[in-house]
C-alpha cells in the first residue's frame, strides 16, 4: 500500500509544534477576553455570495483564491477565505444586540501559490468590534494586536496605518485616481487593467514592480479625505503616539479587501521574508448594509497563526515547545506502582497534567518515556520514598533534583493547574 500525503499547501501540526499553536491560541483567547470580546464560531463554509458581496469582486481572494464547490443538492458554497463576512452574517442572522465584541480562531482557505508563510489552509485569530464608531476603538484594536505580539515576545514588527476615506470623500477621489490610471492604462499589468475599472484602489495592492513604480505618482487616498475622516484619523494617530509601539503612516496601504473604509492597518515583520504581513485590519462601516442590515459601524483585525509562529524569537516562552507542563510519575516496583496510580489520580483531580506508564518497564525506560512525552517534571516513587512518605522530584529542563514531603506535592505543582472556569 502506498502512503497518502497531505494536500499541497496544507500543514500538519504535530507535537511539539502543536504546543506552540495551543499556547498562542490560549493567549489570544485570554487577551481577547480581557478586552471584552466573546467567542463566535461560524461555519467553515458559507454560501459563495457571502464572500463575493463582502470581499469584493475585484479582490484577489474572490478572483483567484476561493475554494468554491457545488454540493450534492446544487448549492454554491465556498470554504471561508477569511473570518469577517461569516461573522457579519451571523450577527445579523442571530439578531445579536449591539454593540458587541466578538473574537474567532478559525481555519481559512485560499488557493494561492504555497511558499514560506503562505498556505492553502491557514489559521486566523480575529477580533471584531461591532457597533462602535469612535476613533479610540480603532486605536484600541491596533494596540490589541500589538500587545498580543509583544506578549508573545515578538518585538520586531512595525504597524503601518492609513486612512482610505468614506462614502462622502471617496467618490471624488476614485474619479481622480481613475483618471490617473487611465492615462497609464497601457503600462499597467493585465490584472490592474481589470481591477481599476471595478475598484481602482485595488491597484495599490499589486505586487508587480512596474505597477508599483507607476503608482508612486498616483493621487493618494489620505490626501483626499473629507474633514470628518481627517478628524477621525487624527484622533487615531494621536492615540498611537502615546504607545510604545513602532508605527508609521503608509499612504499606499489599502488592504486586499473591498469593504474597508477609513482606518486600515497592518503589522509587518522583517523576519518573515516575502510574506511579511503578520496581520491586519480596518474599519468596515458599510458591510452590514451590504448584508441587508442597518447602518452599523465596525472595525476588526485578523492575525495569521502560522506567520506568528514563524516570527517567534528564540527566547520566547511560546517557542520552547520541547517540554510541556506535564508531570511524569516514575515507579520502581508493583507496590510503588499502586502508590503512583494514587498520586496520578490526586494530581489529575487537582487539574495538574500528569502521566505514567502501566507497562512493567525499568526506571531508565520510564525516564525515556517521560522524554518522549515531552514532560517537564518527573516524580519518582521508590521504596525509600514510600517509607518516608516523600517524593523525589526531577526538573527535566534544569536537571535539578529535590525531595518533597507527600503533603507538599500538590502545592509544588499548583502553578501547572489548568482552569477552564476563569473565562
Ligand atoms: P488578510 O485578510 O489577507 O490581510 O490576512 C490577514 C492575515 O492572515 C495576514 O496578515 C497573514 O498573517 C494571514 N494570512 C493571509 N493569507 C495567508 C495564507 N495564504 N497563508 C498563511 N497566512 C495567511
Amino acid at each position: 500500500m502506498t502512503r497518502s500525503s497531505r494536500p499541497k499547501g496544507t500543514q500538519d501540526f504535530v507535537p511539539p509544534e502543536s504546543i506552540k499553536k495551543t499556547r498562542i491560541e490560549m493567549l489570544f483567547r485570554e487577551l481577547a477576553t480581557v478586552y471584552g470580546y466573546q467567542e463566535v464560531v461560524t461555519p467553515t463554509f458559507e454560501h459563495t455570495e457571502v464572500f463575493i458581496k463582502s470581499s469584493g469582486s475585484a479582490s484577489d481572494i474572490v478572483q483567484k483564491e476561493m475554494y468554491t464547490f457545488t454540493d450534492r443538492a446544487g448549492r454554491n458554497l465556498t470554504l471561508k477565505p477569511e473570518g469577517t463576512p461569516g461573522v457579519v452574517r451571523a450577527v445579523l442572522e442571530n439578531n445579536l444586540r449591539l454593540p458587541c465584541r466578538l473574537f474567532y480562531i478559525s481555519p481559512c482557505f485560499r488557493y494561492s501559490r504555497p511558499q514560506k508563510g503562505r498556505y492553502r489552509e491557514f489559521y486566523q485569530l480575529g477580533v471584531e468590534a461591532i457597533g462602535e464608531s469612535s476613533p479610540l476603538v480603532d486605536a484600541e484594536t491596533i494596540i490589541f494586536g500589538a500587545t498580543f505580539f509583544t506578549r508573545l515576545g515578538i518585538t520586531e514588527f512595525t504597524i503601518k496605518v492609513n486612512s482610505i476615506g468614506c462614502r462622502h470623500c471617496r467618490p471624488a477621489y476614485r474619479e481622480k485616481l481613475l483618471t490617473f490610471l487611465r492615462e497609464k492604462q497601457k503600462k499597467l499589468c493585465p490584472d490592474c487593467q481589470t481591477r481599476m475599472e471595478i475598484n481602482p484602489m485595488r491597484t495599490f495592492d499589486c505586487k508587480n514592480t512596474s505597477c508599483q513604480l507607476l503608482l508612486n505618482d498616483a493621487p493618494l487616498p489620505k490626501r483626499h479625505l473629507c474633514p470628518e475622516c481627517t478628524a477621525h484619523f487624527e484622533e487615531v494617530i494621536d492615540s498611537l503616539k502615546s504607545t510604545p509601539f513602532n508605527w508609521k503612516l503608509d499612504e499606499h496601504l489599502v488592504r486586499g479587501l473591498d469593504y474597508y473604509n477609513r482606518t486600515t492597518f497592518e503589522y509587518v515583520s522583517g523576519v518573515l521574508g516575502a510574506q511579511s504581513s503578520l496581520g491586519g485590519g480596518g474599519r468596515y462601516d458599510y458591510l452590514f448594509e451590504e448584508f441587508g442590515g442597518p447602518v452599523t459601524p465596525a472595525i476588526g483585525l485578523a492575525i495569521g497563526l502560522e506567520r506568528t509562529i514563524l516570527a517567534l524569537p528564540e527566547g520566547s516562552p511560546f517557542n520552547t515547545a520541547s517540554r510541556r507542563n506535564l508531570v511524569f510519575i516514575v515507579w520502581t516496583g508493583p507496590a510503588e506502582m499502586a502508590a503512583a496510580r494514587e498520586l496520578l489520580n490526586i494530581l489529575r483531580q487537582e487539574n495538574i497534567p500528569a502521566l505514567m506508564t502501566y507497562e512493567p518497564v525499568r526506571v531508565k525506560r520510564q525516564f525515556h518515556l517521560a522524554d518522549i512525552a515531552g514532560a517537564r517534571f518527573c516524580i519518582i516513587v521508590g521504596e525509600e520514598e514510600l517509607k518516608g512518605n516523600l517524593y523525589a522530584l526531577k526538573d527535566l529542563i534544569t536537571g535539578e533534583q529535590s525531595i518533597v514531603p507527600a503533603e507538599k506535592i500538590v502545592p509544588t505543582f499548583s502553578s501547572l493547574r489548568l482552569s477552564s472556569e476563569r473565562i
